[in-house]
């Protein structure tokens, strides 16, 4: 004998209904089939019934949407001989639903006994249309299952229910179909075991018939890592044992109704989770012995959302003994359940956690109780806080491994989610937190990814600037979103984006064919704080923020975006040239906050200039000079200038090849290069200011003061001083290089004719050119050279910084 159990959703419509009479059908043994209400019914007539109470109305035309929805699936599957007779059996409960609900519209009074006998109809009217679907004995549930009067949520008295149960079932054979949810107190008077019940119903009469098997039919492939609905990536997993499946399910897990375990664990019957609409998939078993294939210590995540947390705090707790007794006993006088508890090793505060619908009750339980401690000093009372969710992490190898809740607590922490109170069961079977619940998707999400490795990791993109930069970007993440995908299993998703007339959000991720349309079609208009507001506010794991803009006003979020635990990279370089104490404080909130603040592309656009410092002086090194071309446009021009291209025609030349900055005066001046400069010192470990850096100008200032049209007329001026240069140094075999210096503690930048024995010679196009001279590389310096300039090989410094935040 086995017990099929089929939930709302497999039992909702005629199509799946169908499915479920093949799975009966291939059945060889004797079965057992519990039917939950036709998905959405009980929710339906739930409503119904508490809109009577409150409005003193009976809507017809509501009632008329249920028989309906009954009737038709009878003309749908049932055969001609018996339709009448099924009809007439349904059309007796729907009468009784009507003056039921009639009679609660008269009177204006809803009690859970009522409540009862009208949300069990559910299971009354789906069942009396399936067994005779599945050629099936009908068998009463709100009979043989027998419980006290706690009704909404009754408690089974099983010795009467097995001695029901089996008394109905000697001899039986072929397929029986009762209803779950229902059951009846010694009045006869229907009870109903708890929303999402009929598993239970499904687990009782397993237990009473010593079932081979019990099976849930439902929704999904099986017990998942997480509620498939938040987490995209959850999977099935094909074993649990009971106490995991019951600590799942306690937390939240939906799939399963918590106490349906416990009848099937005393008499060790196999649960089997099984997906109706697609019975070939393995599904996930709940058994008895310990397993540990897939050498996972931690088997799911749930949680349960609507807590409020309830501290007693107050100095006349430390060492008295009886405190948490009384606690509980003034809880538990009110029927309050609590979830979780914790209590602070110095004893001078006990939290709990309870559903909020009863926090209220609650608390003046607990100020009642301790009224004389309060008003004596001795407690300061009772502090709710709401709007709070409990996460739990389940798995029986905790208890082997050291280290779970230490790596749990740093993810958490990483991602900037305050922890509001812990718990770990003394079993060591679960570890479970409180939470704000607008920090809960978040949570789940980066624990989710913390320890299901075989899964993928997720970086959330936000995007402002989609000029050369980051228009190539998004240019290149489209080329390789799918390969990084499949080979490194990592999704970058760009969730927001943002030029300076539009943004545009979308957690599920901008499709990036069409993103300059939607961009263009959004109704938000551009605001820098506006953007970073909703980026904070959407509260995404995995955040990272890209700056491809050369903009001046925007790096003054960069502290904000930090502090919210969000990743940054910069192609802009005014953060990390800014005053010091600004770049610093950048930085140590990067570290403080677990999280990342890269600006590769700062210093010589695609190359590793940064990550190599960086390498160099985490494994002990010491940079002692830095000598470097930096200024790929300015290299440019001078390589450029020729007998018929004059420095004024170079320059525009630049531009257009979208070397220079978006104001070539930028890179003339040599501010760019001094900025470079600045920040290569500092992330060499030095304390600099801009004013530090001596700059030689090779261009007299005035032009850079005036208006940009006044600098393209006044350039030209230039053209014949720069053609004798030229000739000069050609006929000497010498190079114009603007060369940035470091060494003993000063800085400078200098137009300098290097003859063809320095590095700095050879150097074509816009190409940069890094020497490092180090400790470890003194005598022949560390030497890193190529592109230093230009839209693609930006860009992809932008890509490979992001990579490294993946770190994969
Ligand atoms: P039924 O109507 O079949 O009883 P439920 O809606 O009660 O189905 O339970 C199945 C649902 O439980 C799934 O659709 C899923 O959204 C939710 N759920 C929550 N947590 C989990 C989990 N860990 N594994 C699988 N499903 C889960
Ligand atoms: N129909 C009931 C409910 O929706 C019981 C169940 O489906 O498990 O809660
Ligand atoms: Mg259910």
């Amino acid at each position: 004998m086995k017990v099929l159990k089929f939930g709302g959703t497999s039992v909702g419509s005629v199509e799946n209904l169908l499915k479920v009479k093949e799975i009966i059908d291939s059945q060889k043994d004797d079965v057992v089939v519990i039917v939950s209400a036709l998905g959405g019914i009980t929710d339906k007539i739930l409503t119904m019934a508490k809109t009577a109470a409150t409005t003193k109305t009976f809507t017809e035309t509501e009632m008329m949407e249920v028989t309906t929805r009954h009737m038709t699936t009878v003309d749908m599957l049932i055969t001609e001989s018996e339709k009448e007779e099924v009809k007439m059996k349904l059309q007796e409960k729907l009468d009784e639903l009507t003056g039921l609900l009639k009679g609660v519209s008269l009177i204006g009074e809803l009690t859970d006994k009522t409540l009862d006998r009208i949300g069990g109809m559910g299971e009354m009217l789906s069942s009396t249309i399936i067994a005779p679907f599945l050629d099936a004995k009908w068998f009463n549930s709100s009979e043989l299952i027998k419980t006290d009067s706690n009704f909404v949520k009754a408690a089974v008295n099983f010795d009467k229910t097995n001695a029901l149960i089996r008394n109905a079932f000697v001899g039986f054979k072929g397929v029986a179909v009762a209803p779950g949810f229902v059951s009846s107190n010694d009045k006869n008077e229907p009870t109903t075991l708890g929303r999402g019940g009929s598993d239970y119903t499904a687990a009782i009469y397993a237990a009473a018939l010593n079932a081979d098997a019990l099976e849930i039919w439902t929704d999904v492939d099986g017990f998942m890592t997480a509620d498939p609905r938040v987490i995209r990536k959850a999977y099935t997993i094909d074993y649990l044992t009971y106490s995991e499946a019951m600590e799942l399910s306690h937390f939240g897990a939906k799939v399963i109704y918590p106490p349906t375990i416990l009848p099937v664990f005393r008499k060790k019957i196999p649960v089997w989770i099984k997906n109706t609409t697609r019975p070939q998939e393995p599904g996930t078993l709940i058994g008895h012995e310990k397993r540990n294939e897939n050498g996972r210590v931690i088997q799911g995540i749930s949680s349960i959302s609507d807590i409020s947390l309830l501290t007693l705090q107050g100095v006349g707790m430390v060492g008295v003994a009886g405190i948490s007794m009384r606690l509980f006993t003034c809880l538990a006088k009110e029927n309050i359940n609590v979830i979780l508890i914790s209590q602070a090793s110095s004893e001078n505060s006990i939290s709990v956690a309870v559903p909020s619908s009863v926090a209220e009750k609650a608390e003046k339980a607990v100020n009642d109780g301790f009224e004389f401690e309060i008003a004596n000093g001795l407690v300061n009372g009772v502090k709710v806080e709401n709007e709070l969710s409990i996460v739990a992490i389940v798995g029986e190898n905790m208890k082997e491994s050291a280290g779970i809740a230490g790596k749990l607590f740093n993810i958490i922490g990483k991602n900037g989610v305050n922890v509001r109170a812990i718990a770990q069961g003394a079993s060591e079977l679960n570890i479970s937190w409180v939470v704000k619940t607008s920090d809960l998707r978040k949570t789940l999400n980066v624990v989710h990814e913390g320890f299901f490795l075989t899964s993928y990791k997720e970086l959330n993109l936000f995007l402002v600037g989609i000029g050369t930069v980051g228009g190539n970007f998004l240019q290149q993440l489209k080329q390789q979103q799918e390969k990084l995908f499949q080979q490194k299993r990592l999704k970058l998703k760009l969730v927001g984006v943002a030029n300076s007339k539009k943004m545009l959000f979308e957690r599920d991720g901008i499709d990036l064919e069409n993103y300059a349309s939607l961009l263009k079609n959004s109704e938000r208009v551009s605001n820098q704080k506006e953007f970073v507001n909703t980026m904070i506010e959407m509260n995404m794991f995995n955040t990272v923020f890209v700056d491809c803009t050369a903009n001046e006003t925007l790096p003054a979020f960069y502290y904000q975006i930090l502090d919210s635990n969000i990743s940054i990279v910069a192609a802009n370089k005014i953060a990390a040239s800014s005053a010091y104490q600004n770049y610093k404080l950048l930085k140590d909130t990067a570290v403080k906050r677990g999280i990342k603040f890269y600006f590769e592309t700062n210093v010589g656009a695609g190359l590793p200039i940064l990550s190599t410092i960086k390498d160099l002086t985490n494994s002990g090194d010491q940079i002692l000079k830095i000598q470097a071309v930096l200024s790929g446009t300015l290299n440019y021009i001078f390589n450029t200038i020729s007998k018929d291209i004059p420095l004024s025609k170079a320059i525009a030349m630049s531009k257009e090849a979208g070397f220079a900055e978006p104001d070539p005066r930028i890179d003339l001046s040599g501010k760019d290069v001094v900025r470079k400069l600045l920040i290569l010192v500092r992330e060499a470990g030095y304390e600099i200011e801009e004013d530090e850096v001596v700059v030689e100008k090779f261009i007299s200032p005035e032009l850079f003061t005036g208006s940009i049209d006044q600098f393209w007329n006044g350039v030209k001026d230039l053209d014949e001083k720069f053609e004798a240069l030229r000739v000069k140094m050609e006929t000497e075999n010498k190079k114009l290089r603007f060369i940035a210096t470091f060494e003993n503690g000063s800085s400078n930048v200098s137009l300098q004719a290097v003859g063809s024995d320095s590095p700095f010679f050879d150097l074509e196009g816009s190409n940069n050119i890094i020497l490092f001279t180090t400790e470890r590389y003194n005598e022949y310096p560390m030497q890193i050279k190529g592109y230093g300039a230009g839209a693609g090989v930006t860009a992809a410094g932008v890509f490979s910084d992001i990579i490294r935040i993946a770190n994969i």
